[in-house]
């Protein structure tokens, strides 16, 4: 008999309980490191199905939506339960969604981010003194629950290459011209472990469909700066349909350096923003039920496409 995990805000800790769960769960399941952040704990990716729809899911680029990587953890096991007991994942048989699609799932793009946020750092540890000298800077942003950046204060979900110097340019003039708690883009794109391993993950499987996961608005951001793969906008259609969230553009000033522009600009396939749930972050943990509910049938039908 498996105990059940409590799930609480994603965590490293929370995630090797999970992946424990997993390996018993779903042996078939490919569980791959990506790389280490500057903290020392692991980005992790699953890959699951045998079929040729490529999916990439990520969630938790920012430390206060570690929700996100709580959900994601919550629809793989979900899913996997249903392969193997042969029921229905998001209103589909499961199995034919494992032998249709590529399912790949990064939860916890930022787990030095996501832990202290989550008070998993102890305050005498120098991780907890480095950010609380940069949060001092910084005194209109609530800490930790206003932060969103790694532990080194680069806004990961700003530190892609495209757009990435009006990014930077942007932000500067908000006044985020070095480390922050959040929207300091990095002193280069990509000089973060974390993107730097995702981009290169990224690279090497070319999904077909990204969602990028983050809180809140109950919102699906396609597109962005005139850019329209062909089949996105019938595909915001379907997931809009799927989990109620509405669909809306994306403003200019904010499609730039993120991991969806990234991903739009280098391989010109339908990718979204899905900002899941509603309230202010981190969205509180009651909402994760209704999460699941409004998800489980979105990421149904982008493995089903
Ligand atoms: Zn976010």
């Amino acid at each position: 008999m498996l105990c059940a995990i409590s799930p609480g805000y994603m965590t490293s800790g929370l995630q090797e309980q999970y992946i424990k769960r997993l390996r018993r769960v779903a042996p078939f399941a490919y569980i791959k490191t990506l790389t280490r952040t500057a903290g020392g704990r692991p980005v992790v990716a699953i890959q699951l199905g045998c079929g040729c729809t490529k999916v990439l899911v990520t969630g938790t680029h920012h430390a206060n939506e570690s929700i996100t990587g709580t959900l994601l953890w919550e629809l793989l096991l979900a899913y996997c339960r249903a392969i193997c007991n042969g029921g229905t994942f998001g209103g589909k048989s499961a199995r034919a969604l494992y032998r249709n699609s590529m399912l790949y799932c990064v939860p916890l793009v930022n787990p030095d981010g996501a832990d202290l946020v989550a008070g998993e750092i102890p305050e005498a540890s120098p991780e907890y003194v480095q950010a609380a000298a940069i949060a001092v800077g910084f005194p209109q942003i609530p800490f930790p629950d206003g932060w969103k950046a790694n532990l080194r204060g680069v806004d990961l979900n700003l530190n892609y290459p495209a757009s990435w110097d009006l990014a930077k340019q942007i932000k500067a003039g908000l006044g985020f011209d070095r480390a922050a708690p959040r929207d300091f883009p990095g002193n280069k794109p990509l000089d973060q472990r974390e993107t730097a391993a995702l981009a290169a993950y990224t690279a090497c499987i070319r999904p077909d469909i990204l969602l990028a996961y983050h809180t809140q608005g109950r919102v699906i951001y396609p597109g962005g700066q005139d850019i329209d793969p062909p089949g996105a906008e019938a595909l915001a259609e379907k997931f809009s349909e799927a989990s109620g969230y509405a669909v809306e553009e994306v403003p200019p000033e904010s499609s730039n350096a993120g991991f969806k522009d990234w991903f739009l600009r280098r391989f010109h396939r339908p990718g979204f923003t899905i900002e899941a749930g509603l309230g202010e972050n981190p969205l509180p943990l009651s909402q994760l039920p209704q999460l699941l509910r409004e998800n489980e049938p979105l990421l149904a039908a982008a493995l089903a496409n």
